[in-house]
């Protein structure tokens, strides 16, 4: 069994947008994220994705509202970055107090600054295969695949689960390099028989070690997106241990597809700024 390691891919990305990024004097590119509220998660999130981006020489703009903003002011706040001509993407972390209506909030993100693809008019021009910014833990499994010399063309991909940030996104991206694609859900009758068929599992439930190994086909390729909590420890939504057994390759939980994903956040930062800075 091969383990596909997010870090070898995302250190061959990184490398090729070092090279691009050459001539260009550090701090020139900046990415900057939206945070409303004491939410744990989007906090930590925030402070790794700024020590990244720091270190790769991005600038970072960190703008944090508390729990009591209203939601005017936290669209007056995302309007001031998407007016500042020094910030080239913007990230607004999940979650928000509910006051928030995060829906109308999104949908007034500058789509040339929606590095994780998160607008409607994003969404669209990646569903229509028109380019624009497609979520970046989707970009994430393809590259992995991609790295590891996986096609995707011909090959039947089950897609466990449907949101709007993977599910969907990364489905349509293997149906875009010709794969035969399932979507599967919570209300898909017999999942196993489902997984059973595929020559190529991407497992983005959120609901841990719920794929084991009698669900998946000997030697299909598995790519677990689940980050969950279990024991104290954590896991992916793949049994790794025992899948491990009867796939050819699988990436692991910690260590995986979530290394990755930090990269494409970089590029496509690197690619909002070459859009508005050299392409026009
Ligand atoms: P969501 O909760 O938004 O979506 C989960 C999806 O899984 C839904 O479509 C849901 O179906 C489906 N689902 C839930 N339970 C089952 C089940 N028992 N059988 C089949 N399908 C099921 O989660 P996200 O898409 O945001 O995240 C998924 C996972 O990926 C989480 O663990 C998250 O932490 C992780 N993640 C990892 C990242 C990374 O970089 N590695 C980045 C972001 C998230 P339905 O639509 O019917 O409700």
């Amino acid at each position: 069994m091969i383990e596909l390691r997010g870090k070898a891919v995302a250190d061959a990305h990184k490398a090729v947008l070092q090279e691009k990024m050459t001539n260009l004097e550090a701090g020139t590119i900046t990415m900057a994220v939206l945070l409303v509220g004491d939410d744990h998660g989007a906090n930590m999130y925030a402070d790794f994705m700024e020590k990244t981006a720091k270190n790769f020489g991005y600038g970072f703009v960190r703008t944090q509202l508390p729990s009591t903003a209203s939601h005017e002011e936290v669209y007056e706040a995302l309007m001031s970055l998407n007016n500042d001509d020094a910030v080239h993407g913007i990230l607004p972390l999940m979650p928000m107090p509910k006051d928030i209506d995060t829906e109308q909030l999104i949908d007034a993100l500058s789509p040339k600054k929606d590095i994780d693809g998160l607008t409607t008019y994003n969404i669209g021009l990646v569903t229509a295969s028109k380019g624009g910014f497609a979520p970046c833990t989707a970009k994430a499994c393809l590259a992995i695949l991609d790295h590891y010399g996986i096609s995707l063309e011909g090959k039947h991909v089950v897609v466990v689960g449907r949101s709007q940030v993977i599910g969907k996104p990364v489905a349509l991206m293997a149906l875009e390099r010709h794969a035969t694609v399932s979507i599967c859900h919570s209300r898909t009758t017999d999942l196993a028989c489902h997984v059973k068929e595929a020559d190529i599992v991407i497992a983005a439930a959120g609901r841990a070690h719920m794929i084991t190994a009698d669900m998946v086909k000997a030697g299909a390729v598995v790519i677990d997106v689940g980050i969950n909590e279990l024991d104290g420890k954590t896991v992916g939504d793949v049994d790794y241990d025992a899948v491990s057994n009867v796939a050819s390759a699988m990436t692991p939980v910690p260590g995986g597809v979530g290394s990755v994903t930090t990269t494409m956040m970089l590029e496509a930062v690197y690619e909002a700024y070459h859009a508005r800075n050299v392409n026009r």
